[in-house]
Parts: structure tokens; sequence; C-alpha cells
């Protein structure tokens, strides 16, 4: 905090642009930083552990086609996620997780909803 704000008022004095580009320079996040989930298909077992855990009803299992035939998965509504992390941790074979990934802008929030492939 006090950081950006030194750089706010060292910008100011120089007549300098504070703000900087995006998406080609970004922040460092911190490692605790818990952004857009990632679903890895191929290991995901359709338990449902993490709709189920969800405070929020984030997650609803939907169909999908694998190699393997029609399985359900986790779509997540990004819109409505805490990012908690209950559903990674509860998962079995981890394969939902937190990423560090921050850019899910939309006009509507329900294009957040993010399907299972969408998720990989
Ligand atoms: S991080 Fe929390 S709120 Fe988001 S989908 Fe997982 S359990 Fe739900
Ligand atoms: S993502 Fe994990 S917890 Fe959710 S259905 Fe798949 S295996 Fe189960």
């Amino acid at each position: 905090m006090l950081g950006s704000l030194t750089k706010t008022i060292k910008a100011a004095a120089l007549g300098k642009q504070y703000t900087t580009e995006f998406p080609e320079h970004r922040e460092s996040l911190p490692d605790s930083y818990r952004g857009r989930l990632r679903l890895d298909m191929s290991t995901c077992i359709s338990c449902s552990a993490c709709a189920i855990i969800c405070p929020n009803q984030t997650i609803t299992m939907v169909d999908v086609l694998t190699d393997k035939g029609k399985k359900v998965m986790p779509l997540v509504g990004h819109e409505r996620c805490l990012f908690c992390a209950l559903c990674e941790e509860v998962c079995p074979p981890k394969c939902l997780t937190l990423t560090k990934s921050y850019d899910y802008e939309a006009y509507d929030k329900r294009e957040l909803l993010t399907r299972p492939e969408e998720l990989e």
C-alpha cells in the first residue's frame, strides 16, 4: 500500500503516467493469491465432492463427452466464486485447483460460467 502510494507521488512529481499497460505488464502476486479455477479433466473422477462442499453453490455438475464416454464434471460460475479453496481441498485426485489467473472480465456475468472443457 505504502509502496503504491510512494510510486504514485513520485510519478505525479515527475509528471509521468502512473498507470501501467495491461496485460503486457502485470503486478507480481503474493503466493497466497487465489484466482480462476483449473480442471484436469483426465483425472476427474466425477465424484461431485467439489459441488457438494462449495458454500456458494458455485459449481454445477454437467455432462461432458470424454474418450471414456459420458461423465459429469464441474461447471464453475466464476461470478459467484469466493475463492475459498474448499473445492480444491476436498477433491480426491487434486484435479481441481485454484490458479493465479485473474483474467476473467466480462460484460455479462453469464460469460463467467465456465464449462469443464474451458477450465483446462
Ligand atoms: S473456491 Fe470456494 S466458492 Fe469457489 S468454487 Fe471452490 S468451493 Fe466454491
Ligand atoms: S473436480 Fe474433483 S471433486 Fe470435483 S467431481 Fe472431479 S474429482 Fe470430484
